[in-house]
């Protein structure tokens, strides 16, 4: 077989597999020889401030089955520490390759670094390819008929619906002319957690176990009960939602094959499953078109809202001690296992800016720290949607109560009695309304009724 290169670097970010994996398929039909790499990025650990931080854990458990896998294969994993623009070029001039591949990445740094990155390497001679991988239509794949962006979830999803077909989420097949281990031994370093300094974490749930055997186990779960997702994703203290969002975060799974999944039935569960992965890309594509988003709210009109939240109220919110037992939970769920259930994320971001009057941007930063799923595009998203500055957001006047939702959401209080167990005497009636005279528990520390009329005020302001 006539390949165009001869040897060809992978480089990895957010794709931690070996399978179903565009620029792999392309590298390994276009090289005689591919080799694979990671750079654990310098440039982004230097702002993680828990030196157990579970995203970099599950990243580097997940290489680790990798690099097996490679193994088996003949090869090996090629890992480096380091800034990716010094470490790429500097690579791929070493194993000789004649060109790297990756997986586009759309975060505004990303794009900046690749660009560095494609730049040093055309000056070396070497060739730098990007595909998309991490959405189903990028973009710019789905517009309004006048070529400009959604900025309207429905019929945004009423187009991306109409452009799917088979071809878009058919496996993007790997062929195994990894390159032999011998070749690139002078490459192989061993790297620990340690030598980065950091540790590992722990993982709270089995569906945030790292690597691609515990997501396709994840994806396989959740596919027997996807025809109850409808039902039962708004309920925390169930099991009903798929937990695959830090598996799609790190590209342990296609998002294909998530995709392939959702459409093997018409089930009310499997369309509005599909409708979840749609926000996914649409969140993507206002990044990329919006890009003021990651810093502003999207509406204009709401960019110089003054909130006038305390700092009290944002620690006592962070900490869980803010007096209303379902935001509280929601908050000591996020703290104690990096992960929050949808309903609770919305709540929790609700009474943080309509009720505590914080900026969105505060609650943003705070899940950006903790959540082992953190996404740029769907965290903003969510933070903008239920602060009422984004696209297509929770319109201002439309406040949530954290009493009825609590009472609506988790009537027998059981979600929440897991996570406050200093509540469990008391009866779900006494939870879903103000607690008073609890010596481990604090009283509200605000009056919705109160606080809703001030948002009211800000926002009409
Ligand atoms: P499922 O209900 O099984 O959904 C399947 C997949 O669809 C998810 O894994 C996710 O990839 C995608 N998805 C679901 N809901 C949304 C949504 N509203 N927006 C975009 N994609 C969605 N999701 C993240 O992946 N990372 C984040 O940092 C993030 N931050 C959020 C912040 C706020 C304030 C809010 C309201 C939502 C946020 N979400 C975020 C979206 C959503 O809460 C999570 O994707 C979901 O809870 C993950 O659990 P799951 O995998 O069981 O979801």
């Amino acid at each position: 077989m006539n390949h165009e290169y001869n040897k060809s670097l992978v480089w990895l970010r957010r794709d931690l597999r070996l399978l179903d994996h565009t620029a792999l398929s392309k590298a390994t039909a276009a090289s005689k020889h591919v080799a694979v790499a990671f750079v654990f990025d310098t440039e982004i650990l230097k702002h993680l401030k828990d030196k157990s931080d579970r995203r970099l854990s599950f990243i580097f458990d997940s290489l680790a089955e990798l690099g097996q896998d490679l193994k088996k294969k003949g090869s090996e994993l090629i890992l480096r520490f380091g800034n990716p623009a010094e470490e790429i070029p500097k690579l791929a001039q070493a194993i000789g390759a004649d060109a790297v591949y990756v997986n586009q990445d759309y975060e505004v740094y990303a794009v900046q670094r690749d660009t560095k990155v494609a730049g040093s390497l055309r000056q070396q001679g070497i060739e730098f390819h990007s595909f998309k991988d991490q959405v189903v239509f990028s973009g710019d794949e789905v517009l309004k008929s006048d070529d400009t962006p959604y900025q309207v979830f429905t019929p945004y999803k009423k187009t991306w619906l109409k452009k799917l077909k088979p071809p878009v989420i058919q496996v993007q097949e790997v062929a195994e002319n990894f390159i032999p281990a011998k070749d690139i031994k002078d490459q192989i370093k061993k790297l620990s957690l340690e030598d980065m300094s950091f540790r590992p974490a722990k993982y709270f749930y089995e569906f945030q176990k790292p690597g691609r055997k515990n997501a396709i186990k994840q994806l396989k779960k959740f596919a027997e009960q996807v025809d109850k997702y409808n039902d039962e994703r708004d309920f925390p203290a169930l099991e009903g939602t798929s937990g695959l969002s830090v598996h799609l975060r790190f590209g342990t799974l296609s998002v294909r094959e998530c995709v392939r999944m959702a459409i093997k039935s018409r089930s009310k569960g499997h369309q509005v499953w599909l409708s979840e992965l749609i926000w996914r890309d649409f969140y993507q594509m206002i990044l990329m078109h919006f890009p003021h988003v990651s810093s502003k709210a999207f509406k204009r009109n709401y960019q110089d809202l003054k909130w006038p939240g305390s700092d009290k109220h944002f620690q006592a919110w962070c900490a869980g001690q803010t007096g209303f037992p379902i935001v509280d939970a929601g908050m000591r769920q996020l703290n104690e296992t990096g992960w929050m259930h949808n309903r609770l994320r919305m709540i929790v971001a609700s009474f943080l800016t309509k009720d505590l009057l914080v900026h969105w941007r505060k609650g943003e930063a705070y899940f950006a720290e903790k959540l082992l799923d953190f996404d740029l595009a769907s965290n903003n998203g969510g933070w903008q949607w239920s602060a009422s500055t984004g696209c297509d957001a929770q319109p201002y006047f439309r406040i949530f109560n954290p009493w009825l939702q609590s009472k609506k959401f988790d009537s027998e209080a059981k979600f929440i009695k897991k996570f406050l167990p200093e509540l469990k005497s008391l009866t779900a009636k006494e939870i879903h309304q103000p607690i008073e005279g609890l010596k481990s528990y604090p009283e509200p520390i605000v009056d919705h009724q109160v606080q809703k009329l001030q948002a009211l005020k800000l926002f009409k302001g």
